[in-house]
């Protein structure tokens, strides 16, 4: 045996030092004894190997580092410098505090999910949400799942099952994380009969393919690109019309879910909800966690009969809406409800800043980081698959610090955890998506990070 396994100290030696035996009383000290273990097994194989073993310190280390890990809150809270509003690997939208409260009131205590408090019987936790949705959009009736990706695959599972789904070549597209319409199409039983072309699909393309085994006409909101030129689409009216002259269910997966027009912050109009129902669609389907700015969840709203065969759906149970999501949901639209969404509403109230506030952010974070980089003008996105290619004006603190990637990285690392942008080599801080409250502690990082 090599002399190199000897000086690998054991178990329980290792154990036996004060630091770990401290981690022992925060974490317990099974878990304490597991990671040791591991880390003793790692250095055995690294003497094999022909590596030298490591001192005493660099394990005990090790063990507490990976402790420490471990045991994190985890995710973290991060700050989104990025200027990117919904931004899919930062968890979207960001709560309303309205809607964060709510979500505390019923995690720690009973509620009334699925009871009538009335009359003591067995309620659905669908009618905490299905009045407001209603009287939000006009439609008959709603329904709320997971996300939108389950609610379209139960849209298509329980109208189209064994039967064909015309859908624009250009429309049967991925949409991001693997959710790719043709796949999810396979998957509810249904199947695909694309028409048109990639750029250009006219509502006789549709025409031409209904026959006996249609079951849907499904439009898609090409939610992360734009085709540009030389385009034409059906519009969801002439669908609609078509729909009701064959007998044949529309559904419209809208994505984003927009209940505001974005048109009024100087953004392209993003098909809105209440359209798809006014154009009288059988179902409409997004997400919550988009523009909506509530939390992850699938909305489905349409008409009566449609919906029902949705709820009655095996899916639906498996696919249903947790009960801290439907409490941060109801609590968003009430939002809508009270007018009071673009002060409310977190995603709204970014895209709503001001151009002054935004250049006087700027200015403040840079003074209070030690006057480093500049303020200059520059661009911030929407993102999560909303707008695709529209920009908003903004006021930027860009910082060249020689290595933007290192810098960038050295922000990711600290606490809190900052995430940035980096352009032309320079990382890029955007007060847009910097939540109130965030100020200072940003500033602290850029401090840290920077100097
Ligand atoms: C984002 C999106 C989905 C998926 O929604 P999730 O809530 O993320 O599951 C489906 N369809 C479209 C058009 C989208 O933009």
């Amino acid at each position: 045996m090599s002399t190199g396994y000897r000086r690998i100290p054991s178990v329980d030696r290792l154990l036996s030092d004060a630091r770990l035996r401290a981690l022992a009383v925060e974490a317990s000290h099974d878990t304490v004894a597991a990671l040791a273990r591991e880390r003793l097994e790692d250095a055995r194989r690294g003497v094999a190997d022909g590596v030298p073993p490591p001192p005493l310190d660099e394990l005990v280390y090790d063990v507490c580092a990976q402790a420490s890990r471990l045991l994190a809150a985890s995710p973290s809270a991060v700050i989104n410098a990025t200027g990117v509003v919904l931004h899919t690997n930062l968890g979207r939208a960001p709560l309303s505090d309205a809607a964060a409260e709510a979500v505390a009131r019923v995690a720690t205590s009973y509620s009334d999910l699925e009871l009538d408090l009335y009359d003591g019987t067995r309620g659905s936790r669908q009618a905490h949400v299905s009045s407001v949705l209603r009287r939000l959009t006009g439609a008959e009736a709603a329904l709320v799942v997971n996300n939108n990706a389950s609610a379209v695959l139960l849209a298509l599972s329980a109208i189209a099952h064994g039967r064909e789904v015309v859908v624009s070549r250009g429309e049967a597209v991925e949409i991001g994380g693997g959710f790719r319409i043709p796949d999810v199409l396979n998957r509810s039983g249904a199947v695909l009969r694309e028409v048109g072309t990639t750029n250009r699909t006219y509502a006789a393309d549709y025409e031409d393919a209904i026959c006996a085994e249609t079951g849907a006409l499904l439009k898609v909101h090409s939610s992360n690109f734009v085709i540009t030129g030389f385009t034409h689409e059906a519009t969801v009216d002439e669908l609609v019309e078509m729909g009701a002259r064959h007998g044949v269910p529309v559904i419209h997966d809208l994505g984003s879910g927009c209940l505001l027009d974005t048109a009024r912050f100087g953004l392209a109009h993003e098909p809105m909800v209440q359209q798809s129902v006014t154009a009288s669609v059988d179902l409409a389907c997004f997400s919550g966690d988009k523009l909506l700015g509530g939390p992850q969840a699938g909305i489905i709203v349409g008409k009566r009969e449609a919906v029902s065969l949705l709820a009655a759906h095996p899916l639906a149970r498996a696919m249903r809406i947790d009960k801290l999501s439907l409490a941060a949901l109801t609590a968003t639209l009430v939002h809508y409800l009270k007018g009071e969404a673009v002060e409310a509403i977190p995603v709204w109230r970014m895209m709503a800043a001001p151009l002054d506030g935004l250049e006087a952010a700027a200015r403040r974070l840079q003074e209070a980081a030690g006057g480093i980089g500049s303020v200059e003008r520059g661009l911030s996105t929407v993102g999560g698959g909303s707008l695709p290619g529209e920009t908003l004006p903004t006021w930027l603190l860009t910082v060249d610090a020689g290595d933007a990637q290192a810098l960038a990285a050295r922000l990711r690392a600290g606490e809190p955890p900052v995430v940035a942008r980096i352009e032309d080599d320079r990382v890029v801080i955007d007060p847009r998506t910097v939540l109130p409250g965030q100020e200072e502690p940003l500033a602290r990082a850029l401090r840290a990070a920077a100097g």
